[in-house]
Parts: C-alpha cells; sequence; structure tokens
C-alpha cells in the first residue's frame, strides 16, 4: 500500500513537483557532540540506538568513540556532521523512514540550503523553536540560535526506506501491529519461564541466534527451572523439525546473553556442536526473524551469534553459536547466513 503522496511523485512528471513529506519553518537552536551541556552525558537520540554505531550506514554521523564521561548517543554526535530533530509526526514520517531520510535545510535570510539527516525528535515544544541543528550545520548556513530555518523532506528525497515507510497507512505505529507483512510464524506451544525479567524501557533492537548443544527436552525443561546456579531462557527454541516454540514473551527481557539481554530477542536451535541447521529449522528460523525485524524495526545488520553480540560481557565468552551457519564460529558467517536467508 502506498500514500497519496507517494502516488504523486511516481505519476507525476518531475517538474509537477509533489508537496514535501515534512515541512516546518521556525526558530533553530544547535544540539548534540561532545560539548553540548544542554544535553545530559547519557541521553540517547530517539532515532538510533547504540548498536546502529556498528552500522557504516549510521555510523559516520558519530564520533569514533565516545566523549569521556559520557555513554548516551547525543553527545557522541559528530558535531561537524550535518544532522537535525524536529518534532516528526511518526505517523507521518515513521521512526523507519527517518533513520534513512535526507532533510533539506534552508536559510531565508542568506538562501544558503544543506542537506542533513534526522537523529532525534526535538526540540521541546517550550523552546519555542521547530528544530535544532548540528553545530557544523548551522555553522555552514551562517546560522545563529534563534535564527529563522526553513527544514523540509521533499516527495523526492533519497530516503533509501521511503518504500517501506509509505506501506504504513497513516496513523499506523512504525512496525508495529497488525501491518507486518511477515506473520508471525505459528509458534507450537508458549511454555512460559520463570527466567525473565522487565526490559525497563529498552526498546528491542537486537535479535540474538544460540545453538542449544542439547536436546528440546532438556532444553526447555532447563528454561523452566528458576533459579539454581544458571537460571535461563530465550524467548524462543526451534526444534530440528522446525517447530517453534515461545518461552518468553517479547515485551519481556530472557536471559540468554549477558550484558545484551534488556534490547534483544533471543532464539535457540536445537543442535549439537557441531551440527548446521537442519533445512527446516533454517526455514523456521528466517520466518521467524524475518517477523521480528519488521515488528520491531530491527535492521537486518543486528542480527547476531551469541558471542558476537554487542553488549555481551560474560567473561571467556561462548562457542555458541558454534557450526549452525557455516564452519566457521564468527559473526561474518552468520550475518552471510542472515544476507542468503531471511
Ligand atoms: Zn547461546
Amino acid at each position: 500500500m502506498k500514500t497519496p503522496k507517494k502516488k504523486q511523485t511516481v505519476r507525476k512528471p518531475a517538474a509537477a513537483a509533489a508537496p514535501p513529506i515534512f515541512q516546518v519553518e521556525g526558530r533553530m537552536s544547535t544540539f548534540g557532540g561532545p560539548d553540548d551541556h544542554g544535553v545530559s552525558p547519557t541521553e540517547g537520540l530517539a532515532l538510533f540506538e547504540p548498536p546502529d554505531l556498528q552500522d557504516p550506514k549510521y555510523a559516520s554521523l558519530f564520533l569514533p568513540a565516545p566523549p569521556p564521561g559520557t555513554s548516551g548517543l547525543a553527545r557522541r554526535l559528530n558535531p561537524e556532521k550535518y544532522y537535525l530533530a524536529c518534532r516528526w509526526d511518526y505517523s507521518q514520517t515513521p521512526r523507519k523512514f527517518l533513520r534513512d531520510a535526507v532533510a533539506v535545510v534552508f536559510n531565508p535570510e542568506n538562501k544558503r540550503s544543506a542537506q542533513a539527516r534526522p537523529v532525534d525528535w526535538g526540540p521541546n515544544v517550550d523552546t519555542k523553536r521547530v528544530a535544532d541543528l548540528s553545530p557544523g550545520l548551522a555553522a555552514v548556513l551562517g546560522l545563529n540560535t534563534d535564527n529563522i530555518v526553513r527544514v523540509s523532506i521533499p516527495a523526492s528525497a533519497p530516503a533509501i526506506a521511503a518504500p517501506k515507510a509509505t506501506r504504513m497507512p497513516k496513523g499506523a505505529r512504525p512496525g508495529h501491529g497488525t501491518k507486518n507483512p511477515h506473520p508471525k510464524p505459528v509458534i507450537k506451544k508458549f511454555v512460559q519461564s520463570p527466567n525473565h525479567s522487565s526490559r525497563n524501557g529498552t526498546p528491542i533492537t537486537m535479535v540474538v541466534l544460540h545453538c542449544t548443544e542439547s536436546s528440546l527436552d532438556s532444553t526447555l525443561t532447563h528454561f523452566q527451572t528458576a533459579g539454581g546456579t544458571n537460571p535461563v531462557s530465550a524467548h524462543y527454541v526451534i526444534d530440528r523439525n522446525g517447530d517453534i516454540y515461545q518461552t518468553v514473551a517479547d515485551s519481556d527481557s530472557a536471559w540468554h546473553c549477558m550484558g545484551a539481554n534488556k534490547g534483544s530477542i533471543g532464539i535457540e536451535h536445537v543442535a549439537g556442536e557441531t551440527d548446521a541447521l537442519d533445512r527446516p529449522q533454517a526455514r523456521a528460523s528466517a520466518a521467524l526473524i524475518r517477523f521480528l525485524l519488521e515488528q520491531y524495526e530491527i535492521p537486518r545488520s543486528n542480527v547476531f551469534g551469541h558471542n558476537f553480540t554487542p553488549g555481551y560481557n560474560r567473561p571467556g565468552g561462548t562457542s555458541c553459536p558454534d557450526k549452525l551457519f557455516g564452519p566457521v564460529h564468527s559473526q561474518a558467517t552468520v550475518a552471510a547466513w542472515v544476507q542468503a536467508n531471511v
């Protein structure tokens, strides 16, 4: 399904410009980067998560290392890059669309304009400003705080995710609800594990793939066991024959990847240490991952093998996911499998 706006860009000749997807005009200020003490050292960004630092498509917006004493992405922004925040309406410009969109920022005073990447939602309406720009962008446009700026995302913007975003009907929550074109595969049985906790509001940004190194029965039994020396769980367990069991709701955090549980979904695959995925199991896993990526707007690059998950911090690491995805125990192997199958 496409929105009327997109249809116009498709059907009309280039000369008949379609109305912009987004446009505001008003006062601006600057934000982001190591010297922005208006944001806390831990403050994040509405459009990006720490795993995005691994993605070359987004990494260039950020400094190579966090400024000393900070852990949030807002202070890690590279102030020389051209980025901005506006109070986007996610029903018109979904978060997923904005992550790959390019806005045009125009200074009506001197007629200068530049392209910039949306990174955050803001500024607070109380500021009576319509946009916050990177210091580098403000400088190149000759703008100082409270000058007037016009921000637009043209209908013809080179937005990588535009076709996907326009599938969404007006008013739908991006990536959620019933509009997922990849239905959730059938769950054979939901067997609630006591080993789960709240995500505390952490968004789901990663899928972590595991090898059980044991049978289906012993895995499910282990996941039903509270306490003991190793209380664990995963959201899903996929048997060799492709049957999918669920033991923790997606909305909760399962205990499968120490240090990275809050923002991830864990999928176990029944296999021994030297086994590859069985064919029906691989099909079921790919279908489940496809559903999860769409449902939670997770980039394909954020599907990790257990041992290679950003934030995973169990001392000594793990041999998991073993040889499930190929003969070499590496994230490159997992990524290649995802590329070929999901
Ligand atoms: Zn594992």
